[in-house]
């Protein structure tokens, strides 16, 4: 068991959260009791995610999505309201960690993403270094990243090829980081992997001859909330259950 407000000191410093300038913040954003003694982990503090975990009897949800966003108007109305209310109707704290949870070198989701397709990171590039690159190892062929990003994601990727090249170093970053393509470019890899695509990265992956995999947002993300989730699990002794809720994107 652990208190409420000594999971989100041990989260911010192990994450190292006051580096970051995220889109929303980190931390608790919405309190629920005190006490802490099980732990529901997911992507996205969606209404579906926050009803599993009142059948799960969670005093926390750790997530990476959470409610509050810049750009948003402030107001607690319609989905945003009806997933506010539960968590408070059930007293249910919630935790979200966006970009130090993308960035952590074990627990994050560039990691664990990574280190399924069989990759380690030895460099880092882009807005605040959130990109991973590293040497291929076994992914020397476009086919054979695109089978090892198929059987991660558990779905067939979107593939820009780019010049047929042996790849030598892949870039991967994981969620909406298409954005990212030309800063892995610039830091020299052969192959770039993230969650989603936009229209001008596969006139680029063409023009540059590096290759882009898009794996999904979502089935790049599912893996940094359940291994951080299960590190503080061991370390305060809580119940953990990672709950996946499917996801198209
Ligand atoms: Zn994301």
């Amino acid at each position: 068991m652990v208190s409420r407000d000594d999971l989100q000191s041990h989260l911010r410093q192990l994450l190292g959260v006051d580096r970051f300038r995220d889109y929303g913040p980190n931390g608790l954003q919405v309190e629920g009791r005190a006490q802490v003694r099980r732990l529901v982990s997911g992507v996205t503090a969606s209404l579906q995610l926050i009803e599993a975990a009142v059948r799960e009897r969670a005093d926390a949800i750790l997530v990476h999505h959470g409610l509050f966003w810049r750009g948003q108007d402030g107001r607690i109305t319609g989905w945003l309201r009806s997933r506010v209310a539960l968590l408070l109707a059930h007293d249910i704290n919630l935790y979200a960690y966006h970009l130090p949870l993308d960035d952590h070198p074990e627990h994050g989701n560039n990691a664990q993403f990574g280190a399924r397709l069989g990759l380690k990171a030895d460099a880092r590039f882009g807005e605040q270094e959130l990109g991973f690159a590293g040497v291929a190892a076994a992914l020397t062929s476009l086919d054979s990243l695109v089978d090892a990003a198929t059987r991660v994601c558990e779905r067939a990727p979107t593939v820009v090829a780019g010049d047929g090249r042996a790849l030598r170093r892949i870039g991967w970053c994981t969620g909406g980081a298409q954005g990212t393509f030309e800063a892995a470019i610039a830091a020299g890899v052969d192959a770039y992997v993230t969650g989603e695509i936009s229209e001008p990265q596969a006139h680029i992956a063409r023009e540059t001859g590096v290759a882009f995999v898009a794996c999904g947002h979502h089935a790049t993300e599912r893996f940094g909330a359940p291994a951080l989730a299960q590190h503080v699990a061991s370390v305060f002794g809580l119940e953990h259950r990672f709950i996946d809720v499917p996801n198209p994107a």
